[in-house]
């Protein structure tokens, strides 16, 4: 290929970009990044009423957390912009001027009210919905006579009433569809803005994209697009449409199969490398078997080749699994860095202090084996902060021991503890696993009763690395109130 790749993600600013449309910003991104290409952002607000506030921090948000930088764009410039289409509406008004003064397009005075009871009629019918093409063939009295009542038209694009349109999917192969099928659609509104077609297709050719990678959602606007191309005096880009994704229970992936929202799955704690892998596995793969791809391993293996025709199916369980795995690569520094701020809240401040970041790379080591998202992290390391840890009492005594007897074993554990000469794990194994058998108790017993005194827990890491981390001094004084629980 001569012509250099130049990429784009367009979304429309109606909400909190969901994963389908991270997925579609990744693919264009890694297949910019694999080229050597160029990877633009453009904001396509043209539909001012579906606009949500916010909606565009948003994009910008989710594409900045998961490192999806753009070469051309809001914020970076570029020498096509503006990149947010209510900016550029004189490029679209040109363009449906032209193709009205060449016959290719019309004015379309019809009242809202009118195309609702045409609606309506053909929805009694059960005729196909499309504008009935009243004002296609206007005189132009009839049209000056419109005028003088100072009725605003929109703009109609005149599609063949008769042929088929074919579509050169690169995922899809040929696609055709026919033209009567199709109808006269909107590329003006009333108010001077385009339409999603008309703005689209008038970028896309601006800015010299060469590659047009969506969602599957978007093929059935691929003929009214390519009609606009052609009208238009302009060469299509490639169309690359990307398999649809579904929820495990095979509906289209939707809210009510959970988080859908890429920043909801920040704000639990998923990281933006086992998100982008994930993604990119959502309708591509290398091969049959490969599943866990470094970012730059991605870049380096993309190709529209691999991108499968299949519904990609979202798996929320294997997304866990393969934060879970990247949480565990992670070098200790930087998983203290990531979960400092989910931490925090639960911890306090201690977190922050030299002492404290130095005391957490030492308890980490015990958890990271068991993380899967950050937002774990209060849960699995607070006991290592939190003094007055709360447990049932009944939860101290192992089964089949008496109060008194498990009181008496964790006052001689205590004395014990008191003169142990290193608190080190092996030190400790060394004191506590004969003491069982002094006591006549099983270790599991003895252990049991002392993980829930030093923890608060029934379930934590390895209980003798647990207490060399807490340090002789908390594990004391969480002995001595565990045996005042006792009374
Ligand atoms: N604005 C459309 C969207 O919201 C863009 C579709 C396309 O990439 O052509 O997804």
């Amino acid at each position: 290929m001569t012509q250099r790749v130049r990429v784009r993600f367009a979304p429309s600013p109606t909400g909190e970009p969901h994963v389908g449309n991270v997925r579609s910003a990744l693919f264009n991104w890694l297949y910019a990044r694999h080229t050597g290409g160029v990877f633009i952002l453009r904001i396509e607000d043209t539909d001012q009423q579906r606009e949500v506030e916010g909606a565009t921090e948003a994009i910008i948000e989710s594409l900045r957390w998961l490192g999806l930088e753009w070469d051309e764009g809001p914020g970076v410039g570029g020498p096509y912009g503006p990149y947010i289409q209510s900016q550029r509406l004189h490029h679209y008004q040109q363009a449906a001027e032209r193709l009205v003064q060449q016959g290719s397009a019309y004015r379309c005075y019809c009242s809202t009210e009118r195309l609702q009871s045409m609606r309506e009629e053909q929805q009694r019918r059960h005729q196909p919905p499309g504008y009935d093409r009243r004002c296609r063939d206007l005189t132009p009295e009839a049209e000056r006579e419109h005028q003088r009542q100072g009725v605003v038209p929109v703009v109609r694009f005149k599609t063949p009433l008769e042929g088929e349109t074919v579509c050169h999917d690169f995922v899809r192969g040929e696609v055709r569809f026919e033209n009567r099928l199709l109808d006269d659609f909107v590329l003006l509104k009333s108010d001077g803005f385009p339409t999603y077609h008309l703005a689209n297709v008038v970028d896309d050719h601006h800015m010299e994209i060469s590659h047009v990678m969506r969602a599957d959602e978007w093929l059935s606007s691929t003929p009214r697009h390519l009609l606009l191309y052609r009208t238009l005096g302009y060469e299509p880009p490639i169309f690359v449409h990307l398999p649809i994704i579904l929820g495990p229970d095979r509906s289209k992936l939707s809210k009510r199969h959970g988080a859908t929202s890429a920043l909801a799955y920040r704000d639990t704690g998923y990281l933006p490398d086992a998100m982008a892998n994930y993604l990119a596995l959502l309708g591509w793969a290398l091969d049959d078997s490969t599943e866990i791809f470094a970012r730059d391993e991605l870049v380096r293996h993309f190709s529209l080749e691999r991108i499968g025709q299949s519904p990609a199916v979202f798996n929320g369980e294997k997304l866990l699994w393969m934060n879970g795995v990247y949480l565990r690569q992670l070098p200790l520094e930087a998983l203290a860095d990531q979960l400092a701020p989910f931490i925090a809240p639960t911890i306090g401040q201690e977190s922050l202090t030299p002492e404290g970041r130095a005391y957490l790379l030492r308890v980490l080591p015990l958890v990271q084996e068991r993380i899967k998202t950050l937002a774990e992290g209060p849960e699995l390391v607070s006991y290592f902060f939190v003094d007055g840890l709360s447990y049932e009492t009944s939860d101290l005594l192992p089964k089949g021991v008496t109060r008194e007897a498990t009181a008496n074993a964790l006052m001689v554990a205590l004395e014990r503890l008191r003169r142990a000469a290193t608190f080190d794990a092996i030190a400790l194994e060394g004191v506590l696993r004969p003491l069982a058998e002094e006591l006549g108790v099983k270790t599991g017993q003895l252990f049991g009763a002392l993980r829930v005194a030093t923890t608060g827990r029934t379930a934590a890491p390895p209980l003798f690395q647990t207490m060399e981390v807490l340090g002789r001094e908390r594990c004391l004084a969480r002995v001595e109130r565990a045996i005042a629980l006792l009374g």
